[in-house]
């Protein structure tokens, strides 16, 4: 077998389970190594450390499949691994619950493949050399264990031309002709209320899977409420709040096609439109026109898309989270809840609560945390793999 052999001293984060090897780690290669090939990592001893994707256009230079020398890597070996994530999470589905991740990446010992079941839909994003190499495998395992009547690609994300991969959607199989929905258009429950998921169109793979215990968890605060739902996308967190009983909900994104299905959705649930209004607008401009009028509002929810896209841009990412936070504050009433949410790796929990808390100062108000949010449990974090630790959230109560 091929294999990458580490500079001297560069074994540290793999003796620590890290999954990645960067490039700069890498002393030599031994053998040909092409993209998506399985390379034994060694150590300047020759140790062996783990066996791993190789993937030799990316500054992420291999990706680890096991630490483990008597593991083979092969399609049974993919299979077990997907058989083992999808049945991690059987309990998540239920009579109000036809969706959730089968597959989270790296933090599932899968690095670079994300598996989303939408109903009867399965959709998988494809962000590495390694999972390249072993599609085919991978999808008809996903059949056969699943039994899903279609899947769809979405391997469009950036992060795949990092790895010298081309932009790749459309669907895998041919759909049920029974089927009436279009190629990549799924129905999905979740909390008991319903969504349209178009695969083929939607943003990332077609829902926010991660936000589903938060839209769960702003219900009991949202009775009786004004609610203004900022980056709503399919109308998410607006739906909730209005099945929950808001007295009014503001929801607004910039994404015209999201305004139009957030809006159908709240119809295709029978939810009071008349005390709803959902608004095709720039939050960030939006929120300062909403501070002019003189509105207040008893809940917020701020739920921005990636600020950071890459450590380099924290700094202006920082800035633009600060921008939003302080002006959610100042339309807050005193009592009021405010749901904020970070999705960029880069910027961590304490630099975000940093932000959030300077944000406060600035607009002379003081708040307190009622509780820390997170991604729902279908998008584990791997305790060696930080980097997969990107959703956080604070639950806020203006208190003066
Ligand atoms: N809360 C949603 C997910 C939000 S994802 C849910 O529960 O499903 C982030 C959303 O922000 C996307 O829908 C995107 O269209 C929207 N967005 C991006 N930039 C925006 C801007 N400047 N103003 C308003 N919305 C924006």
């Amino acid at each position: 077998m091929s294999a990458y052999v580490l500079a001297p001293g560069r074994e540290k984060s793999l003796l620590h389970r890290h999954p990645w090897v960067f490039s700069g780690a890498i002393e030599k290669a031994k053998g040909e190594v092409g993209a998506g090939d399985t390379v034994d990592i060694v150590a300047a001893d020759g140790r062996f450390l783990a066996r791993a994707a190789a993937s030799p256009a990316s500054q992420i230079r291999a990706r680890v499949w096991t630490f483990d020398p008597d593991q083979k890597v092969d399609a049974a070996f993919l299979d077990a691994r997907l058989r083992a994530a999808i049945a991690r999470r059987a309990p998540l589905f239920d009579a109000s619950h036809n969706a959730a991740r089968l597959v989270h990446a790296e933090s599932d010992g899968l690095p670079g493949l994300i598996v989303d079941r939408y109903g009867d839909l399965l959709v998988v994003q494809v962000l590495s050399a390694g999972i390249e190499a072993w599609r085919g495998a991978i999808v008809e395992s996903l059949l056969a264990i699943t039994g899903a009547a279609a899947i769809f690609e979405r391997s469009d994300a950036e992060v795949r031309s990092l790895e010298n991969l081309p932009p790749r959607s459309g669907a895998l199989n041919r759909s049920d002709a029974s089927n009436p929905q279009a190629p990549g258009e799924a129905t999905i429950l979740e909390h008991g209320l319903t969504y349209r998921v178009d695969a083929a169109t939607g943003q990332k793979t077609g829902f926010f899977l991660d936000q589903r215990e938060n839209r769960q968890r702003i219900r009991e605060f949202a009775t009786g409420c004004e609610v203004l739902d900022c980056f709503c996308y399919t109308g998410g967190f607006a739906l909730n709040a209005l099945s929950a009983g808001a007295s009014s909900v503001l929801a607004i994104d910039s994404s015209a096609d999201a305004i139009r299905t957030a809006e159908e959705n709240a119809r295709a649930n029978r939810l009071d439109l008349s005390r709803a209004h959902f608004l095709e607008a720039d939050a960030f401009k939006h929120l300062r026109l909403l501070r002019d009028q003189g509105r207040s509002f008893d809940l917020i929810v701020l739920d921005p898309p990636k600020l950071a896209p890459t450590i380099r841009h924290v700094e202006r990412a920082a800035r633009a989270y600060k921008d939003i936070n302080l002006l959610a504050l100042k339309l807050l009433r005193r009592g009021g809840i405010l749901a904020t949410f970070s999705c960029s790796g880069g910027v961590g929990i304490e630099l975000f609560q940093k932000i959030v808390a300077g944000a406060a100062v600035d607009a002379r108000v003081d708040a307190q945390i009622v509780e820390r949010l997170g991604p729902s449990s279908d998008h584990p974090v791997s305790l060696a793999f930080p980097e997969g630790d990107y959703l956080k959230g604070l639950l806020l109560r203006r208190m003066s």
